[in-house]
């Protein structure tokens, strides 16, 4: 007989988990079906810094005042329904999770990391490290899931998506085979596309997929494919979150995710492999990324600064976070210097006079830290992509909207698998972590509330 639950969730990240234990506690049956074998999933939410934040401001912090940093973070971009419920929402999410057995603390006095998840993440290479509080919160999601009986499928790929009689049937690749499963309600939360280079190349940029993977391997979009064959609409999927690494990050574990170079990136002379000068024109770190990651060759560039500007970062990053000087230095991260420019360009392999007249531009530009000062260095950067902004369009209540912004019943997203919240022109990014978990508690009283009703 064929297996049947009021809900599938697909993907037991943050946004999944949270949805899947909420359901419980409002008594609808669950099935969760988690792609990785890993206790607590293989997500970004595992390896994540573990700050809890609503676009940079604590969960608990004023309504108005989360919603007014919502607009303003992403040039009022956000969706205002979707503004409107996250900054509502967002205030439940850290009693909730407290409620749960999560441990939260202090990390630094910035206000965007008074919720973090504890023990904190130190800024280490991209290990997984089962001991630190992201990947603790998930194993304890997991344990609160299970002990109350919950059904969850391990080592499970969501690979089909169909209507069926009285809703959806989900089928899955496990090692054993294909299996399937139907239900009233499915809710989606696979957490992004970044991992998947064909899908970057179709939406950011033809070469969006020679960036830095600065995640995890699990976001290979199979949520949005299946939610668009389902009839979905998608937004903003033209821009992703991330910051600039080293370009050695590439071939070491040890240069990501941290330290990263947006400082340098934001204020010094960024150029081509050729030597000649890329305006910097966003804003922000995260506008920058995605503007690299649509050109022709986002591996090829360079950050030339002076030695006033590397002994300036030598300090603490105000999140508690490793800087580039000394940390690039010490795990291994392309950096070179010169005394001259025309040496500093036979150090990358660029052009000297190509390279002359960048410097010269970047100089001439007032707000910019001029290059002046020997020694000159210079850097190989790669922009880093850690997820995708855009994704499958939801109202309010999490259910999935058809392009015409009608909702599909029966279909809920939560997290970096949707989009419509992160973006903007200079890539407003308002907090990975608080949005997977106010969509996933929002999409749980949701899918009950329909449960309850049918
Ligand atoms: C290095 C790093 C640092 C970060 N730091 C922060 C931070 O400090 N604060 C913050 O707010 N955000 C941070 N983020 C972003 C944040 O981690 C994510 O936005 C958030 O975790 C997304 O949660 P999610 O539940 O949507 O997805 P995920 O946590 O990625 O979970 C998705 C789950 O779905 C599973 N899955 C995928 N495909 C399938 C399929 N076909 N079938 C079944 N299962 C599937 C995956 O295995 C995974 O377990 C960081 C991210 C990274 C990579």
């Amino acid at each position: 007989m064929e297996e049947r639950k009021a809900c599938v969730v697909i993907g037991g990240g943050f946004a999944g988990m949270v949805a899947a234990r909420r359901l419980q506690q409002l008594g609808v049956s669950v099935l969760v079906l988690e792609k990785s074998a890993s206790d607590g999933g293989f997500g970004n939410t595992v390896i994540s810094g573990g700050l809890i934040h609503v676009a940079w401001m604590p969960p608990d912090a004023p309504f108005e005042d989360k919603r007014r940093r919502l607009a303003a973070e992403t040039d009022g971009e956000i969706d205002p329904g979707l503004a409107d419920v996250l900054a509502r929402e967002s205030a439940h999410i850290i009693p909730w999770l407290t409620e749960e057995g999560i441990v939260m603390r202090p990390k630094t006095d910035e206000p965007a990391a008074r919720w973090t998840l504890w023990p904190f993440r130190s800024g280490g290479g991209r290990r997984l490290l089962p001991e630190l509080g992201p990947a603790v919160a998930m194993s304890r999601l997991y344990a609160n899931f299970r002990e109350a009986g919950g059904t969850m499928v391990q080592g499970a790929t969501a690979c089909a998506l169909d209507r069926a009689a009285s809703g959806w049937r989900v089928g899955y690749r496990t090692q054993a085979g294909e299996r399937e499963c139907a239900a009233a309600c499915v809710l989606v939360a696979d957490g992004g596309f970044q991992a998947n280079s064909e899908m970057l190349s179709r939406y950011v940029g033809p070469n969006a997929g020679m960036c830095l993977l600065r995640a995890t391997t699990t976001g290979t979009g199979d949520g949005l494919h299946l939610l668009m064959a389902a009839g979905a609409g998608a937004t903003g999927l033209g821009r992703v979150y991330g910051h600039l690494v080293s370009a050695t990050a590439l071939e070491s574990d040890e240069l990501w995710p941290f330290p990263h170079l947006d400082e340098f990136c934001m204020k010094a002379a960024l150029v081509t492999r050729g030597g000649d000068l890329f305006p910097v024109t966003t804003r922000t770190p995260v506008g920058l990324v995605t503007r690299l990651a649509r050109t022709e060759d986002p591996r090829g560039f360079s950050v030339v600064f002076d030695h006033r500007l590397w002994s300036a970062s030598a300090s603490a990053g105000v999140l508690g976070l490793p800087v580039a000087n000394p940390d690039l230095v010490k795990r291994g991260g392309h950096l070179v210097s010169s005394s001259t420019l025309a040496g500093l360009a036979a150090e990358i392999g660029a052009d000297p006079r190509r390279l002359s007249i960048a410097v010269d531009g970047h100089n001439a530009i007032a707000e910019s830290s001029a290059v002046a000062d020997p020694p000159f260095y210079a850097a190989r950067v790669v922009p880093g992509i850690t997820f995708t902004m855009g994704g499958a369009r939801i109202g309010p209540d999490a259910r999935v909207l058809d392009p015409d912004g009608i909702p599909i019943v029966g279909l809920y997203a939560a997290g970096s698998t949707t989009g419509g919240i992160h973006g903007g022109p200079n890539g407003g990014y308002v907090g990975g972590l608080g949005v997977a978990a106010t969509f996933g508690y929002i999409a749980g009283g949701s899918i009950a509330g329909r449960a309850a009703r049918s």
